[in-house]
């Protein structure tokens, strides 16, 4: 049963004014966000923002008579420091002009959150709903096993557009469930193209030189095997049972896997740009997920030499690749591109892992590991050039991309939905976010909450050895006052300034009990992941 895992001081609880009786409730003097209804995130309004982006959207629809395409470009485990717009490409050994050009000629965001690690993140931008109210709270491991179809009852992002007449299609990394009736084909997409686990458990059965243990004893391999889970490459489609495209036997030929799932990506796109249904590809790169391995194109490109610098190498260039296709198919003004991270790099692998400017890495609540990379372009649509430290959770697309498939009607309204239609924030020419405030829960814990350039501390992970951000930590209540950090003079999160330098400890704390209070209408469910 879930519980609140705040760990107010009562001196501080005395002062909060929340009645958690209503979710209408005033939470905070902080707070200048409206909740519309109980089952909806509250939001900053901009009316003239709205108005400026339907127009965009009337004419763009009165020129093309079609409803814009919408493509996900989902890199997995890349750090906020990679990409070159972001402070790293060459600098760091691995140039990255192709993202750096999206950026330049789009909108380059330096507030995108995802969830901690890949499977809350991956179900949450599905779903438009935080982990913890869907119970996809963590990856499903090798030999895991679900009570509960977590997709049950739940409505896709895939789902809702493809009702409305979108050709929808998942290329690439899944990780969100392998059984029947939790694959992408039958949760809402009508085409699926990929693998179900990420890199490192699809090497793990190969790779005999880096998990000898498991490969080369053949009691092992079979055991592995068996509980592994899935690691060929598969195709489904709706209606239809999945078939093995091509089947894992070597690091070598794995390393192809990128090149083959792009030519896929850009398939759909040359097929689907003359028909008449507009399209919606979710296409989620393999890597740079450890363990990583180069295709032989690539091997030995990036200026680093590493295999992870090499792959960030021919991430960018496969991004050139699926973005060019979209030029020539002459349908680069009508789709909407977004192109960012699953969460922050793990550093647990490293030096085959990417690159943060901040705090800790991939599993915690730090900045490390939930602040990614976010560039959203459209051709002649979004303004070349802009940059906002707006606030944007990966969440946020599902409603965006809902939005732009005119089917915000469609989204249930009978559980809680934590995205917002941040459509005004990305089209607007001087747009700004409707979110102010992201949630960073670790699994079942409400660690944090970035609001404005605030962010407070209830729960924090520490790494008991440097690097070790998920495999050696703690996870442990604060003392007597929350963390709080003012990310604008300290990102690195090095300094709390608590209680002695902060106005608003308090309006945040009270944030934090009106998002519980959501929990109490809304109870999340429990699949079998909780710890
Ligand atoms: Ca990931």
């Amino acid at each position: 049963m879930y519980r609140s895992k705040l760990a107010a001081s009562a001196a501080l609880a005395t002062v909060l004014t929340f009645n958690p009786g209503s979710l209408h409730a005033q939470t905070s003097a902080l707070s200048a966000a409206v909740r519309v209804n109980d089952h909806s995130e509250p939001t900053l309004s901009f009316p003239a923002q709205e108005r400026d982006t339907q127009r965009k959207l009337d004419e763009l629809f009165a020129r093309t008579g079609k409803r814009p395409n919408i493509v996900w470009l989902v890199v997995d485990d890349m750090g906020y420091g990679d990409p070159g717009c972001y402070g790293g490409g060459e600098a760091i050994g691995a140039a990255t002009p192709n993202i750096d050009r999206l950026a330049r000629e789009g909108l380059k965001l330096t507030s995108t959150y995802s969830q901690p690690t890949c499977t809350p993140t991956r179900s949450a931008m599905m779903l438009g709903r935080l982990p913890v109210r869907t119970g996809l709270t963590r990856p499903i491991l090798a030999g895991d096993r679900v009570r509960v179809n977590p997709w049950a009852g739940e409505t896709s992002v895939a789902r809702i557009l493809s009702d409305a007449g979108y050709h929808t299609v998942l290329t690439g990394k899944w990780h969100t469930g392998e059984l029947n009736s939790m694959r992408p084909f039958e949760v809402g997409f009508d085409e699926f193209q990929g693998y179900y686990a990420s890199q490192k458990e699809l090497t793990q059965q190969v790779d005999a030189r880096r998990y000898p243990d498991l490969v080369l004893d053949p009691d092992m391999a079979t055991r592995i095997k068996t509980v592994g889970g899935k690691i060929d490459m598969y195709y489904g489609r709706k209606s239809e049972d999945e078939r093995v495209v091509e089947r894992t036997t070597s690091i070598e030929q794995f390393a192809e896997a990128d090149q083959t799932l792009a030519k896929f990506t850009i398939d759909q796109i040359k097929r689907n740009a003359r028909g008449e249904k507009p399209f919606f590809i979710a296409h989620n790169f393999m890597r740079v997920h450890a363990d990583n391995h180069p295709s032989t194109a690539f091997r030995g490109k990036s200026t680093a030499k590493y295999p992870y610098k090499d792959n960030v190498v021919e991430v960018d260039a496969l991004i050139g690749d699926i973005v060019a296709a979209l030029d020539d198919a002459g349908i680069a003004d009508n789709t909407f591109v977004f192109i960012t991270s699953d969460n922050g790099p793990q550093l647990d692998a490293w030096p085959d892992g990417g690159y943060t400017p901040f705090r800790g890495a991939k599993g915690s609540p730090w900045e490390g590991a939930v602040r990614v990379p976010g560039i959203a372009y459209w051709k002649g649509v979004i303004k070349a050039g802009r940059e906002s430290n707006g606030l944007f959770d990966l969440m946020d697309l599902f409603n965006t991309s809902i939005r732009f498939g005119g089917a915000l009607d469609k989204i249930p309204t009978d559980r809680y939905i934590d995205g917002i239609d941040q459509a005004s924030f990305l089209l607007a020419d001087d747009g700004k976010s409707k979110r102010e405030k992201v949630f960073i829960w670790v699994e079942q814990n409400l660690a944090a909450m970035r609001m404005y350039g605030y962010k407070i501390m209830t729960k924090v992970v520490q790494e008991q050895a440097q690097w070790l951000n998920i495999d050696m930590t703690t996870v442990s209540n604060v003392g007597l006052a929350p963390w709080l950090f003012n990310l604008y003079v300290d990102p690195k999160e090095r300094y709390p300034v608590g209680h002695r330098m902060n106005a608003w400890l308090a309006s945040m704390l009270a944030e934090l009990k009106a998002e519980e209070a959501t929990f109490k209408k809304y109870p999340p469910k429990a699949v079998g992941l909780e710890q």
